[in-house]
């Protein structure tokens, strides 16, 4: 996970994010530092007045109160700089260099509360320096230079006051300044470290975040795109299959799908003896509307035909169209003398049948019929044969009839 999390994410962009992020932080925590400092600042301020009067503490407050100041003016324009989306770096740099000060100005208190019998003065004075220094490292963390400057700026006047002055505890204080210096520094390091851990976690966790709901997002565009590509070729595969399996121009079923279905219910027939009849019939002289009225009226009477058939057909029942103004009725476990009914009934329907003309008088469509039971012994290509024979037989008896196969 981890291998992926680095190779999904990009390490170097992580990287600057948690640099200016460190940035942010050390600005912000050091304005709010500067609001807090107002109760050190009297503090040290009593502890100077205590031992040099009003003037040195005064001076000292005043300079502090002005570093403060700039620390907070500065992390404004921080800030707005980063609001704006302008560089911050100027201001960053300011803020670092304000770190020394802030070390420098607290530092320099310790000469303020030096005087002959005032040690306690002095020592309350090193442990408030010490109190701050912890405050600062802390606040400080986030930017290692800043930690450095300040820590530099603290200890010098110290330092120095003690090469300076005659210190009877010279030796204890140095050598405590340096530990509790390198103490510090040590945890400055440490807590540095583990908020870059944090920040880089953080904001790899969101980049990850925001490449997953990115991948997320293309997935569910992806599926949507190819559920609408299925419909499509479900679609397509549809209308396939109904112009594979219908007549364009009737809507009856076609002669390729009929044939299927005369396999499919005559192996039935074997199988469980389920009877099965089939009618045919053609259109009586035909070719006189064709040529009287014309093709299109000719196309229209065949569609009247399907629709006059197929209304007069039971459930089950299937009407094909198999030939030029030849169709076929196959009929699912019907015997041959319900078959005879039944084609009785059409041989009627469609003399009844008839279309208008562009000269106004009706044509009407009789046709003639040939019907067969299939046979138990015959296969499918004889029943069809006899079948057509009938129908021929029907023809010539005078048309408009039918002839049942013997
Ligand atoms: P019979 O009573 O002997 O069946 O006479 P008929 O005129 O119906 O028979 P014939 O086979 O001579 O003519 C069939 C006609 O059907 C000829 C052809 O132009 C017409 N026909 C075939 N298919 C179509 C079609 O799709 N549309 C139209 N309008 N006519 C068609
Ligand atoms: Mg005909
Ligand atoms: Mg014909």
């Amino acid at each position: 996970m981890n291998d992926m999390n680095r190779t999904a994410v990009d390490a170097a962009l992580i990287a600057g994010k948690v640099r200016s992020e460190m940035a942010r932080v050390f600005v912000e925590r050091l304005a709010d530092s500067a609001l807090a400092a107002p109760p050190g600042l009297a503090i040290a301020g009593w502890l100077i007045y205590s031992v040099a009067g009003w003037p040195p503490a005064l001076v000292w407050s005043f300079g502090m109160t002005v570093i403060e100041l700039m620390i907070l003016f500065v992390g404004y324009r921080y800030q707005r700089c980063l609001v704006q989306g302008l560089r911050t770096d100027p201001w960053l740099r300011a803020q670092l260099a304000i770190s020394g000060l802030v070390g420098l100005g607290w530092g320099s208190a310790v000469w303020f509360v030096w005087a002959e019998g005032q040690m306690l003065f002095y020592v309350a004075m090193l442990c408030v320096l010490v109190g701050v220094s912890g405050i600062c490292m802390v606040t400080m963390a986030p930017q290692r230079t800043a930690t450095l400057l300040f820590t530099l700026g603290i200890l010098l006047p110290p330092l120095l006051q003690l090469i300076w002055v005659d210190n009877p505890i010279a030796l204890e204080v140095g050598l405590g300044w340096l530990a509790m210096a390198s103490v510090q520094a040590w945890t400055a390091r440490d807590l540095h470290r583990e908020l870059g851990r944090e920040l880089d976690s953080a904001l790899r966790n969101k980049s990850l975040l925001e490449l997953l709901s990115k991948a997320s997002a293309e997935l569910q565009l992806a599926s949507a795109q190819k559920e609408e590509k299925n419909a499509d070729l479900a679609a397509a595969l549809g209308q396939l299959k109904t112009l594979v399996s219908h007549d364009q121009l009737t809507g009856a079923y076609s002669r390729r799908y009929i044939f299927e279905q005369i396999d499919r219910f005559a192996a039935m027939r074997q199988r469980n003896g389920a009877p099965l009849s089939a009618v045919m019939f053609d259109l009586d002289h035909f070719k006189v509307i064709n040529d009287t009225h014309g093709h299109a009226t000719g196309d229209r009477a065949l569609q009247e035909v399907v629709r006059s058939v197929g209304g007069s057909l039971r459930e089950g029942d299937m009407l094909a169209r198999v030939g030029g103004e030849e169709f076929l009725v196959l009929l699912p476990m019907t015997e041959l003398s319900a078959a005879m009914v039944m084609t009785e009934r059409l041989r009627q329907v469609l003399a009844d049948t008839s279309i208008n003309t562009d000269s106004g008088c009706p044509v009407f469509l009789p046709a003639s019929f040939g019907v067969a039971e299939l046979l138990p012994s015959e296969d499918q290509a004889e029943w069809l044969r006899r079948i057509d024979t009938a129908l021929y037989q029907a023809k010539s008896q005078g048309r408009n009839t039918f002839v049942a196969a013997s």
